[in-house]
């Protein structure tokens, strides 16, 4: 079993996050340090560190990732003008909370990518 990290007390609502969509494989809530006017973060309710933890059996929660990000961005009115998701492994990678994550960047321009 990997190491919990205070994501997996968000899942379970032991400590406060603003929620935005649970189910039985992820759960999506508000960045604490928004990087852009929409900021959500998208995670598998099974801790996973990193994406070199990623295994085929987590296929169909990874795959929700996706579908609850297309879903919240829709919500957030930013799927027209677009944003981005990003997911950021170890140390060069800028992974601080290592229980896997999708960024859902959006409502201004991101720029480019590596800037
Ligand atoms: P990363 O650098 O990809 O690991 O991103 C971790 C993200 O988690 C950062 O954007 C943090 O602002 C965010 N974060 C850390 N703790 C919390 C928390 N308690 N609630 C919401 N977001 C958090």
């Amino acid at each position: 079993m990997a190491e919990e990290t205070i994501f997996s007390k968000i899942i379970r609502k032991e400590i406060p996050a603003d929620i935005l969509y649970q189910d039985e494989l992820v759960t999506a809530f508000r960045d604490i340090s928004p990087k852009a006017p929409t900021h959500i973060l998208i995670i598998p309710n099974v801790v996973i560190p990193t994406v070199n933890e990623v295994e085929a059996e987590h296929e169909q929660a990874l795959g929700r990732l996706f579908t609850v990000a297309r879903k919240l961005a829709a919500e957030a009115g930013i799927a027209e003008d677009g944003y981005r998701l990003m997911v950021n492994c170890n140390r060069h990678g800028g992974q601080e909370v290592y229980h896997i994550h999708m960024h859902l960047l959006g409502g201004r321009p991101l720029g480019p990518m590596l800037a």
